[in-house]
């Protein structure tokens, strides 16, 4: 038996241990290889006697701090971490699947994940079925015969929660292996795998970096599915994180707890502002249509609104002072992101244009900017765009 842990989570995310010669923040490992001391540990490292680092495409001891810490942070028995997220939702869906095998995979799912399950996984003979998330029965009837069911809950866009619970303890009668996007709540906000999930991924380019300055993946499972991709996908592929991007992220690590108190508090804010807002059709956030089921335990900055008719979108971009237009989110600033840009992108499947997200939503990442100030420029913005 494990001894109780003794500290808040807070705490231990906070309160990083000591590292060579009392370094309170861990070295930086900008080394490509490992040189062994005599013949002996070289061959013990081969045998895999020992754990002494080898070459940082497969093993970086500060990319091993930030891997450790989000194992224990997610309740999972290991992680790996990647060059981006996609890296790391590729690395995990190719450690499961083989040709002839099947994915099922909610409808509003993230749109490169889309792609490479629709494209790239295609070309492999592999096989995807996209659910409604929402429907229990839907993915009930989607499951026989397949090997994988991929979530992402909240989903992207429409911000529409699964019953993880439900849904996991159905994957299982299946025999089917589970793995969820959870980038969305952090791993503050839900814990999948204490619900019956088998796999975690996030971007970790989102609220665990948290500044907008680094492009970042982990995946999180029991030791055999990360050993299932550590031996047999990631070294091929090659999608390691560096030692400098690592360290940033365990930098990000010490603040995910006040920054998420704070996007939380300052999401649910502006959201329920917006909802009562006259230009305003709808609000997306989890927060305010709460599901039964829910296992969020705090919500995110990310959301997205419609607005009415009335109001011209490329105006209400351009009127907003505060909130820069941009991709990805979970930054210290505020985004602003229309539904109606990626709508029109040319190229292959998207999700959004395929499960039919509305051209007037506006999807929104709340930064770390005062509140206020954030509503004033919502408010001028949706005014000055009035026709
Ligand atoms: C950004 C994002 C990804 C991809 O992560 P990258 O780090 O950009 O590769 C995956 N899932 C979700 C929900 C995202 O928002």
């Amino acid at each position: 038996m494990q001894p109780e842990k003794p500290f808040s989570e807070q705490t231990r995310l906070t309160h990083d241990q000591r590292h060579d010669k009392g370094a309170v923040s861990p070295p930086v490992y900008q080394s490509s290889l490992f040189s062994f001391s005599d013949y002996d540990s070289m061959i013990a490292r081969f045998r895999g006697d020992s754990d002494q680092p080898l070459y940082s495409r497969v093993d970086n001891p500060t990319v091993k701090v930030l891997q450790d810490k989000m194992a224990e942070l997610e309740g999972g028995e290991a992680c790996l971490a990647f060059g981006s997220g996609m890296a790391a939702i590729s690395n995990a869906i190719l450690s499961v699947v083989q040709p002839g095998d099947k994915v099922v995979c909610i409808n509003h799912v993230y749109p490169d994940t889309y792609r490479f399950l629709k494209g790239f996984c295609t070309r492999f003979n592999i096989s995807s079925e996209f659910v409604d998330g929402d429907s229990l029965e839907a993915i009930a009837a989607a499951l026989p015969g397949a090997k994988l069911l991929y979530l992402e809950s909240p989903s992207s866009w429409v911000m529409s929660e699964q019953d993880l619970q439900k849904i996991a303890a159905l994957a299982k009668e299946h025999k089917v292996i589970t793995l969820i996007d959870n980038s969305w709540a952090s791993p503050l906000f839900q814990k999948p795998l204490a619900l019956g999930i088998d796999m975690v991924v996030h971007s970790a380019s989102k609220y665990i970096g948290g500044h907008s300055d680094v492009v970042a993946g982990l995946v999180i499972a029991n030791a055999e599915r990360i050993s299932a991709i550590s031996r047999y996908i990631s070294p091929f592929l090659g999608g390691k994180l560096s030692a400098n991007e690592a360290w940033l992220l365990i930098r990000g690590l010490r603040t995910l707890p006040l920054r998420m108190r704070q996007h939380h508090e300052s999401a649910l804010q502006l959201a329920s502002q917006l909802q009562d807002h006259p230009q305003i059709l709808a609000v997306n956030h989890p927060g305010l249509h709460k599901a039964a089921f829910s296992t969020l335990s705090g919500y995110s900055g990310l959301f997205s609104f419609e607005l009415d008719q009335s109001v011209d979108i490329p105006t209400f971009c351009n009127a907003l002072q505060l909130f820069h237009m941009g991709v990805s989110w979970g930054g210290f600033e505020s985004l602003v992101m229309p539904a109606i840009s990626v709508l029109n992108q040319a190229g292959e499947f998207n999700s959004a244009v395929d499960f039919g997200v509305s051209p007037r939503v506006i999807r929104v990442s709340i930064g770390l900017e005062d509140t206020a100030d954030l509503w004033n420029d919502l408010q001028q913005a949706i005014a000055a765009a009035r026709q």
